[in-house]
């Protein structure tokens, strides 16, 4: 059987998503982490059009449960600081607005990632280490306030924007599917956020279609 190169990119999303399939579908609300960016899993959290649209950041403690979901936070605060949600949802805009522009060599307005970056910033202490028997350089994120807990958020984005291949970020193919996603596969030939989500789903579409036009 000859195999085609668009069937073994297929695959390798499908296997490299099943987390995702198993526990989130576009039916299903809530956060998606399918993009193999951070930045991009940020931006999704809006995500769909229509009946399908989904808002995962709703109120400070969406902002806290998912910057845990996303591996972004060891230890949650007491209480979600107040303005989170507002900042957050200002940093995705921006976000957003910055990937969208730098993809055809433009700019968008950085202020408020910059601003992140500046209050969030992680202090930096020497530390006598016993068990090592040496000082060692301990970051402190102060995560008592909106602008550390964002700060590894701006972070990713400042990575994405100035390391990642822009053009190898790209949007889903499926119809009112918003995702965006860093397309890591060899062949760079991924086109949907998830196979079984949205993959399976336009396939189906396209068979139908060329059966009935037949
Ligand atoms: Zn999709």
């Amino acid at each position: 059987m000859k195999v085609t190169s668009e069937y073994v990119t297929s695959q390798i999303v499908f296997i490299g998503y099943t987390a995702f399939v198993s526990t989130n579908t576009h039916d299903a609300s809530g956060p998606v982490f399918v993009a193999d960016n951070c930045a991009l899993d940020f931006i999704n959290t809006e995500y769909g059009e229509g009946a399908r649209h989904c808002e995962c950041l709703v109120d400070d403690d969406s902002v806290v449960d998912w910057l845990k979901q996303a591996g972004l936070l060891s230890q949650a605060p007491g209480k979600a600081p107040d303005g989170l949600l507002a900042l957050a949802l200002e940093m995705r805009e921006a976000g957003k607005a910055m990937v969208k522009a730098a993809k055809t060599g433009q700019r968008a307005d950085a202020d408020v990632v910059n601003r992140v970056l500046t209050l969030g910033n992680p202090t930096r202490e020497l530390q006598w280490d016993g068990e090592t028997a040496s000082y060692q350089m301990v970051r402190r994120r102060d995560t008592t306030h909106a602008f550390g807990l964002l700060e590894p958020v701006a972070d990713a984005l400042v990575n994405l924007l100035t390391t990642a291949q822009l053009d190898l970020v790209r949007q889903c193919e499926g119809d009112d599917c918003t995702l965006l996603f860093h397309d890591l596969t060899k062949s760079h030939r991924r086109r949907w956020c998830s196979m079984a989500a949205c993959g399976n789903r336009m396939k189906v579409a396209a068979f139908r279609s060329r059966q009935k036009a037949g």
